[in-house]
C-alpha cells in the first residue's frame, strides 16, 4: 500500500466507499488534511470513574464493571428484541438493557471486565442503563479518555468519523509548523503536531485548552497577516480621481435635506473619491437610516467626472426598487439610470449591454446579472453593493475587474447589518467605515411583542384592526412550501389558507423566492400601491423594501430567524407616521431561544442586537455561511478572545515588519496557510 500523505483521498482509507465519500464530501472532507482540520464541536468525558452505586445518575458516565451473568435476548414483537443482563463492581450492580443489538449476547462474556459509557438511572441497588457503549478493559477506542463529538451528516456516525480521524492522525508528522520557535515561545503556544493531536483526542482538559489556544492564535494571526497584505496591495492600485464634486447641485434637488449623519458620510466618501487610490468604504446604517441617498451622491460624483457607476443588489425586487429610487433622487441632473436583471428579455438585456458599453448609461442598477459575461463598461469608476454580506469579496472583485482599463473602480459597500466592534476590529483591516447613526426625522419606534401560539386568534383580530384603519400588514414565514418536513409555516399554503379561511374579506397577497420574477414584482407593486392588505411572504422582503403605509410585521416561527435578520424585517414597518408593531410568534420553549427573541423585544438598537447575536450564536452564524467575504474562522469566537486577538495582531505586525511580503523561505508554510485561509480571494498575492 502506498504511503499515506495529507493529500491522500479519504476513499483510500478503510471503510470509505462511494456512498460514504459523498457524505464526507458534504462535510467538506475529501483528503486526510481536511480530516485533521475538521474540529470536534464538543467533547465527552469518558475517563473511567469508579462506583456504580454512587456515580451520578441521569448524566453520561464511564466506569469499569464485570458481567455478572450471561446476557439473554427476548423477542417482544416483530422488529423488537431486548437483550438484558447484569453488571457489577465492588460497590453495586446495574441492570443493562440493549434494544435490537443481540450481538452483545456474545460480545459481553460473563466474568470479564468491560468499560461502559452511558447514563445510569435509579438509585443504590436499583440502578439501570440502556444501550451503553462498551469495550474490553483498556481497549481505548471508545472509553478511557476525553472523546470528540464531530458535526455530522446523514450516513456518517460519530464513531465512524472518530475512527477515520484516528487513522488520519498517522499523517500528523507531515503537518508543517507555521509558527516559528521564537513566536511560540513568546506567546506560549504548543507545537502544531501537539495542537492537532490534542484538539481531536485530548489527554486532559488542560491539553485541550492549550491546543485550542494555539490554533485560535494561528487563525487570528493568519487573518491579520492576510488583511494587512490586502490593504498593502490596495495602496498600489490606481483609480480615477473624482475631482469635480458639486455637492450643492445634488442636495438642492433632493425632496428632503440630509441628516447630519448622512452629510458626514457623503463627505467622508467624497474625500476618498478625490484620491487616485480606490475607495473601499463600508457604509453602515440601521434599516431606514437613509443609505441610498449617500450612494446616489457618489454616483453623481462619478457622473460629474465622466465615469459610470454600477449598483448591485441581492434580489431583483431590490434592484427594481433601487432603480426607481435612484431615478427619483437624481431626477433633473441629466444622469441616465438603467436596469439589468435576469428576468429581462434577451433583447432588453442586449440593448442594455450595448448602452453600457457605449457609455449611453451613467448608472446601472442590477443583480448578479451585472457579473455575467458580455457585460462591459465604457468607463466604470464606481461600484456600489447593497447588503455586503450577500456578496463575497470575489464577486465585488469580479465586477471591479470589468472597469475595462488599468484603473480600478472605487467601491462603496452598504450594509444594514451593524458589524459588532469585535468583528469590526478585523474587518477594518480592509474597509474604511462610515456610520449613519441617526434616523431621518419623523420616525416612530416599532413596538415589539413576543407571543405564543395560544394568542393567534387575538393576533388575527389585531391584523383586522390595522387593515380597518387603512394600514397594511406583512406576515413572514420561514418556508416556501409545505414540503418542509419540520412543519414550519410555509408562505404559499399559509397565504392561501389565510385568504380562504381567516380573511376572506381582505386582500391577501403571496410573495416568495420560487415565484417567477414577474409575479413577485406584480404582487409587490400591488402591495406598494395599497391594493393588497396582507402580504404573506418569505424573507424575500427582508431588505430594503419601502412601503410607509405598512404598520404591522408578523413573523411566524420567529425562532427560525437570526436576531439581526428579525431586526431587518422589523425595519420594514415604522417608516411612516403611523404607530407600528412587530409581533414575533414562537412556541419554542428553549430558554436561550426565548432570551434571544426577548432581546429584540427590548431594544431597537441594531448595534446592540448584533452584539447579542454574535454572543449567542458566534461569528460564523452571524454572517451566514461564507457570504461576507471574510475567511471562516473555525475556533476563534472573538467574544472573550480579545487578548488573544491583540497578541495575534502584534505578532503579525512584527513578522511583516521584517518580511513585508512574506517571501522569506522560512515563512513559506505560513504563507501557504494564509493563502489557504483566504482561498476565496487568492489574488491578494499576485
Ligand atoms: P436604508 O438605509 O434602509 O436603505 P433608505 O435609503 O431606503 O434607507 O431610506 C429610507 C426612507 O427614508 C426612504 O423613504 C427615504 O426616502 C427616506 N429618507 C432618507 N433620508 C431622508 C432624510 N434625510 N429625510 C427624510 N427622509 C429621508
Ligand atoms: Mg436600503
Amino acid at each position: 500500500m502506498a504511503e499515506r500523505t495529507l493529500h491522500t483521498p479519504l476513499t483510500d482509507l478503510p471503510g470509505v466507499g462511494p456512498a460514504r465519500a459523498r457524505a464526507l464530501d458534504k462535510l467538506g472532507l475529501s483528503t486526510v488534511a481536511d480530516l485533521l482540520a475538521y474540529f470536534p464541536r464538543e467533547y465527552e468525558d469518558r475517563t473511567v470513574r469508579e462506583g456504580i452505586a454512587w456515580l451520578p445518575a441521569d448524566t453520561p458516565v464511564c466506569f469499569a464493571a464485570v458481567v455478572a451473568e450471561p446476557f439473554r435476548t427476548s423477542y417482544i414483537r416483530k422488529g423488537m428484541e431486548l437483550t438484558k443482563g447484569r453488571i457489577v463492581d465492588g460497590t453495586g450492580q446495574a441492570a443493562v438493557t440493549f434494544f435490537n443489538q443481540n450481538y452483545v449476547r456474545k460480545a459481553l462474556q460473563p466474568g470479564q471486565t468491560y468499560f461502559f459509557y452511558g447514563t445510569l438511572t435509579g438509585e443504590g441497588y436499583r440502578r439501570s442503563m440502556v444501550n451503553p457503549a462498551f469495550e474490553r478493559e483498556g481497549a481505548h477506542q471508545l472509553t478511557g479518555g476525553i472523546f470528540p463529538v464531530y458535526p455530522l451528516t446523514a450516513g456518517i456516525t460519530n464513531r465512524f468519523l472518530t475512527g477515520l480521524v484516528r487513522a488520519g492522525l498517522a499523517c500528523l508528522p507531515q503537518v508543517q509548523e507555521t509558527l516559528g520557535d521564537d513566536l511560540r515561545e513568546t506567546y506560549d503556544l504548543v507545537p502544531v503536531e501537539q495542537a492537532y493531536g490534542s484538539i481531536h483526542f485530548p489527554a486532559s482538559w488542560e491539553a485541550l485548552t492549550k491546543a485550542r489556544r494555539r490554533l485560535m492564535f494561528e487563525e487570528l494571526f493568519c487573518l491579520n497577516l492576510g488583511l494587512t497584505l490586502i490593504r498593502g496591495r490596495r495602496g498600489e492600485q490606481r483609480a480615477c480621481p473624482f475631482v469635480r464634486q458639486d455637492l450643492e447641485a445634488f442636495t438642492s434637488r433632493l425632496p428632503f435635506s440630509l441628516t447630519p449623519a448622512q452629510l458626514r458620510s457623503v463627505k467622508e466618501a467624497a474625500a476618498d473619491l478625490r484620491r487616485a487610490v480606490p475607495m473601499n468604504r463600508l457604509l453602515q446604517g440601521d434599516v431606514g437610516s437613509g443609505k441610498t441617498v449617500v450612494a446616489a451622491a457618489c454616483a453623481y460624483f462619478a457622473w460629474q467626472n465622466g465615469c459610470q457607476a454600477a449598483l448591485m443588489a441581492p434580489t431583483e425586487l431590490l434592484a427594481q426598487q433601487h432603480q426607481r429610487t435612484m431615478e427619483t433622487l437624481l431626477a433633473g441632473t441629466g444622469l441616465r439610470v438603467g436596469l439589468l436583471v435576469g428576468s429581462m428579455t434577451a433583447a432588453q438585456k442586449r440593448d442594455c449591454r450595448a448602452a453600457l458599453a457605449a457609455g449611453a448609461l451613467d448608472l446601472i442598477v442590477g443583480t448578479h446579472a451585472l457579473l455575467s459575461e458580455g457585460v462591459s463598461f465604457r468607463r466604470l469608476g464606481l461600484v456600489i453593493t447593497d447588503e455586503q454580506h450577500r456578496f463575497g469579496v470575489d464577486q465585488r472583485a469580479a465586477l471591479a475587474a470589468k472597469s475595462g482599463e488599468k484603473d480600478r473602480p472605487h467601491v462603496l459597500v452598504m450594509s444594514a447589518t451593524p458589524i459588532p466592534r469585535t468583528l469590526a476590529l478585523m474587518i477594518y483591516g480592509d474597509l474604511d467605515l462610515s456610520v449613519i447613526d441617526q434616523l431621518p426625522p419623523g420616525r416612530t419606534p416599532v413596538a415589539t411583542y413576543l407571543i405564543r401560539e395560544d394568542k393567534r386568534a387575538r393576533l388575527y383580530a389585531f391584523v383586522r384592526k390595522q387593515v380597518a384603519q387603512g394600514r397594511q400588514v406583512y406576515i413572514v414565514c420561514p418556508a416556501v412550501d409545505q414540503e418542509d418536513p419540520e412543519g414550519l409555516k410555509a408562505a404559499e399554503q399559509y397565504g392561501r389558507q389565510l385568504q380562504e379561511e381567516v380573511f376572506p374579506d381582505l386582500r391577501v397577497g403571496i410573495v416568495h423566492g420560487k415565484q417567477k420574477a414577474r409575479d413577485k414584482q406584480g404582487v409587490m407593486a400591488a402591495f406598494a400601491a395599497g391594493e393588497v392588505d396582507v402580504l404573506v411572504s418569505t424573507t424575500v422582503i427582508e431588505v430594503g423594501v419601502d412601503v410607509p403605509n405598512a404598520s404591522l410585521m408578523v413573523v411566524e416561527d420567529a425562532d427560525r430567524f437570526g436576531l439581526s435578520q428579525l431586526h431587518q424585517l422589523r425595519g420594514r414597518v415604522g417608516r411612516g407616521e403611523h404607530p407600528s408593531y412587530c409581533v414575533l410568534l414562537s412556541d419554542n420553549r428553549n430558554e436561550l431561544t426565548r432570551k434571544r427573541l426577548k432581546t429584540l423585544a427590548s431594544t431597537t438598537d441594531g448595534f446592540a442586537i448584533a452584539e447579542e447575536d454574535l454572543k449567542l450564536r458566534g461569528p460564523g452564524d452571524f454572517f451566514g455561511a461564507r457570504q461576507h467575504g471574510l475567511p471562516q474562522l473555525k475556533l476563534a469566537s472573538l467574544e472573550g478572545d480579545m487578548r488573544l486577538l491583540h497578541q495575534a495582531q502584534a505578532a503579525a505586525q512584527e513578522v511583516l515588519a521584517r518580511d513585508p511580503n512574506l517571501t522569506w523561505e522560512e515563512h513559506a508554510p505560513l504563507r501557504r496557510r494564509v493563502e489557504q485561509l483566504f482561498r476565496e480571494n487568492r489574488d491578494i498575492f499576485n
